[in-house]
């Protein structure tokens, strides 16, 4: 029997988010309204912060905060190789400089030793601000990538920004309901920015969320995001708006729709119990392949340090296997398995690759967990039997072609 084909990601929608979207068709805010402020209040008071910021996706959400930041042409801000080009480009956007830090075996996150060794190798502090010895352009900005769903080490994270003033940006575009040493990601540095994109550990389509507490920050991207109007633009067709507005900054375009947002108020009651769900699959995962010599689990995280599951990174030993990367994932796909590989590092895109001069060898953590790595699906539409049945097609193929 042929099976039907597992794609590698689906959203989990019911009747809650399609009848809100409904209810917003037909109440006639189709644009920003009533709608995107009630996901933003209920998302504030979910992770305890003062400000979430609604806007149309995680890139426009790290743009907006690099921005409140006061990141400038000439600068430099740092991330990891292993993250999608949206963390990166944004840096772009301003005509800044990135710099790459690599990341750590353990769970591809931002590796807090190399992060120390760069300031303090390659970076002076003057008058308390961070220069590039190379060239004295400010360093100006790090954005750690919680990758998978697992948050990086952020207390000495945090504590490097501090000494060397570096803006903390936290790429969680991964981790929505992750949790670090008991605290919820969104409440461990001043700017936190998550992803609702359809893939995401809660979705509206597409969309994103800054948080943080800082009222001059948010009240700066809450103009940005709506071409720089002093003012929320939507109240202007409200009865307690006017005719009147005006324009202080050359803004963008990143405000959310109260359409997107209708699924983003009932995604959130349901968050928990997905990220339960995909827990729950990790372990049936992790279970199955964590004696097999030709495979490396995950790291899991702790209760103290919950994992959101976004991704399921399985690491296959090349060296043991008669069959490469590759082809493992061709005939995966053949016995019907939708997979994919997070991420190609950003070194190895050409943009990056010929702008700074890299080459293979400049981030060799990233670039061997790159060489292994097979993502497996895992989100609550899939059914246990699923699971079971990508573990028995990944078993079999090792069974086949171990050396
Ligand atoms: C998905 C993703 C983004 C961008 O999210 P969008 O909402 O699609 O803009 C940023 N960073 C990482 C690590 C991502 O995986």
């Amino acid at each position: 029997m042929k099976l039907e084909f597992l794609p590698f990601a689906l959203p989990y929608l019911d009747s809650a988010e399609i009848e809100e979207v409904v209810a917003s068709l037909k109440s006639g805010w189709i644009t920003t309204g009533p709608k995107c402020r009630q996901f933003e209040d209920k998302f504030a008071a979910y992770i305890g912060v003062k400000h979430a910021v609604a806007v149309n996706s995680a890139t426009a959400g790290l743009h907006l905060a690099l921005d409140a930041v006061g990141l400038k042409a000439g600068e430099v801000a740092l991330t990891v190789p292993i993250t999608f080009a949206a963390t990166a480009e944004v840096i772009r956007y301003f005509d800044a400089d990135i710099d790459l830090i690599d990341v750590l075996n353990s769970d591809a996150t931002m590796d807090p030793a190399l992060l120390k060794q760069y300031l303090s190798d390659r970076c002076e502090l003057k008058d308390g601000v961070c220069y590039r010895k190379a060239d004295g352009k400010r360093v100006r900005a790090v954005l750690p990538v919680h990758f998978a769903g697992l948050v990086c080490d952020m207390d000495p994270i945090n504590e490097l920004a501090a000494k060397y003033n570096l803006a903390v940006i936290e790429d969680a575009a991964h981790s929505f309901t992750a949790w670090y040493k008991g605290r919820q990601v969104g409440r461990l540095s001043p700017l936190t920015v998550f992803s609702f994109y359809a893939t995401k550990t809660i979705t509206t389509g597409e969309g994103g969320m800054i948080v943080t507490d800082d009222d001059e920050k948010a009240e700066r991207m809450r103009i940005m995001r709506l071409h720089g109007i002093s003012k929320d633009a939507w109240k202007r067709y409200t009865a307690e708006g006017s005719w009147y507005y005006e324009v202080i900054e050359p803004g963008f375009k990143y405000n959310l729709t109260d359409i997107a947002a209708s699924m983003g108020i009932h995604q959130l009651d349901k968050a928990e119990w997905m990220r339960d769900v995909r827990q729950h699959y990790a372990d049936i995962y992790t279970a199955a392949f964590k004696d097999v010599v030709e495979l490396q689990t995950p790291c899991h995280g702790s209760s103290e340090y919950i994992h959101a599951w976004h991704l399921y990174t399985l690491r296959i030993r090349p060296e043991k296997l008669a069959i490469s990367r590759a082809e493992f994932i061709e005939k995966l796909k053949d016995a019907g398995n939708g997979t994919s590989v997070h991420f190609i590092p950003l070194h190895f895109h050409p943009y990056y690759r010929d702008r700074y001069g890299y080459s293979r060898g400049d981030f060799p953590v990233s670039e061997e967990f790159y060489d292994r790595e097979i993502s497996l699906p895992i989100y609550p539409k899939m059914t246990e039997l699923d699971v079971r049945r990508v573990i028995e097609a990944v078993l079999e193929l090792v069974e086949k072609h171990r050396k």
